[in-house]
């Protein structure tokens, strides 16, 4: 009988940080600022969309590239934010989130063998995606605690295979916005050396002080870019899966080629509700940034005053904090550590690396939490905090 299970090409993965925290923040009944996954519903007018939708019946699949009221209002908030022009016909695919998308790109784009350039650390969807598709994941590390871009080290890890080069900003989990400098380091790179780009922008609408630019805007990069968005981040709905792909009509064709027979279509009565989401008043978009930027110091401020060094994310809505001052070996012992006995669910950062070891002091707390939950771990953490002083608890 054949061995039966996972393939060698997914094995090395194994299972999702997400799914593992999660399920220990249910078993510990901790406060769960591991998943980055909002604890309150979206806003009212988008339920009413998508309950009304369900009631109009509408609920067939929808067009397979997207409906077209949601490919157009993706076009005009593109438009809007960044200044270019995008044919919601041709240049747009709708896919089950960001996720799909990013597989829809690997599976479309490259060829077995072929190298992806991704900087790390890494949503963990990544390489993983990279390896269904036959690819090779070619990883450059962001050094810590500056999770900068670095041009030699880019360079150094080109090949004459490397054919993508996948960037994300603002980026998960450190909450950095590329910069200027940045920006023009990866346009130069793609341009030399004829990379396509995928530009993972899903937290394009959560930037606080310094404002998201996407790459699209570099010299040479409209061309070869494909930018990723998601409902889910902008409109606090993460279990609608509504997320797109916005590119050349080439690029835009290949994801197509493959979001045909990955998935068709995302949830039509969902798609009628994002193209409603999208067009929402500029208000909505301020508001939004407004309360997350609360959230933000509400978690960072508190961090701090429970031992950890923590700088403020300029984006996204993950904050970054180091655990040194507990004396743990790393990242998973803490965490392990602090969902049993602080009741506090985090990620540890080491399932973003190739390398696990360079997050060994790192972890990651996720605020797009209500008030009453960044409250309430604060304090179970100041306790927790206060145990390790104390000598009652200490690192294992
Ligand atoms: N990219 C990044 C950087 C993410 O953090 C996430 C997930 N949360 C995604 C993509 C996937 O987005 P979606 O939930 O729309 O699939
Ligand atoms: N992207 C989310 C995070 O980083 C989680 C997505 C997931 O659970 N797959 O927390």
């Amino acid at each position: 009988m054949r061995t039966l299970g996972v393939n060698s090409r997914l094995k090395p993965f194994g299972a999702t940080i997400f799914a593992e925290m999660t399920a220990l923040a249910v078993k510990h009944n901790a406060f769960n600022l591991g998943q980055g996954a909002p604890d309150f519903d979206g806003p009212e007018f988008l339920k009413e969309a998508a309950i009304k939708a369900i009631r109009d019946g509408r609920g067939q699949y929808a067009r397979m590239t997207g409906l077209p009221e949601l490919t157009k209002a993706i076009a005009e908030r593109f438009h809007k934010t960044s200044g270019m022009s995008y044919d919601p016909e041709r240049d747009i695919v709708v896919t089950c989130g960001a996720t799909e998308a990013i597989v829809d790109c690997m599976i479309s784009l490259i060829e077995p063998g072929d190298e992806v350039l991704m900087f790390e650390p890494f949503y963990d969807s990544y390489p993983a995606a990279v390896a269904m598709a036959g690819g090779v994941s070619k990883v450059v590390t962001l050094e810590a605690p500056a999770f900068r871009i670095d041009e030699a080290a880019i360079r150094a890890a080109i090949t004459p295979k490397t054919r993508v080069m996948l960037v994300n900003s603002p980026h998960n989990p450190s909450g950095r916005i590329l910069d200027d400098a940045e920006r023009a380091i990866v346009a130069r790179i793609a341009n030399e050396f004829d990379l396509i780009v995928i530009s993972d922008e899903v937290y394009e609408e959560l930037w606080y002080e310094t404002r998201h630019r996407t790459l699209v805007l570099e010299p040479g990069m409209r061309e070869r870019t494909i930018v990723l968005g998601s409902l889910g981040k902008s409109f606090s709905f993460t279990g609608w899966k509504v997320g797109w792909a916005i590119a050349p009509a080439p690029l835009a064709a290949a994801v197509r080629s493959a979001h045909q027979f990955a998935s068709f279509c995302a949830a039509t009565p969902l798609q009628v509700a994002a193209a409603a989401a999208l067009t929402a008043p500029e208000t909505y978009f301020d508001e939004f940034r407004a309360e997350y930027r609360a959230r933000r110091d509400r978690m960072v401020f508190g961090l701090r005053e429970c031992g950890f060094t923590c700088d403020l994310p300029q984006g996204s809505y993950f904050a970054l904090a180091d655990h040194s001052s507990f004396g743990f070996a790393d990242d998973f012992a803490f965490c392990r550590h602090l969902v049993e006995h602080g009741g506090v669910a985090a990620i540890p950062p080491g399932a973003f690396y190739a390398n696990r070891s360079k997050a060994k002091s790192l972890v990651r707390f996720a605020f797009c939490k209500k008030d009453a939950t960044i409250d309430g771990a604060l304090e179970r953490l100041a306790k927790y905090r206060a145990k390790f002083e104390s000598g009652e608890l200490a690192a294992t």
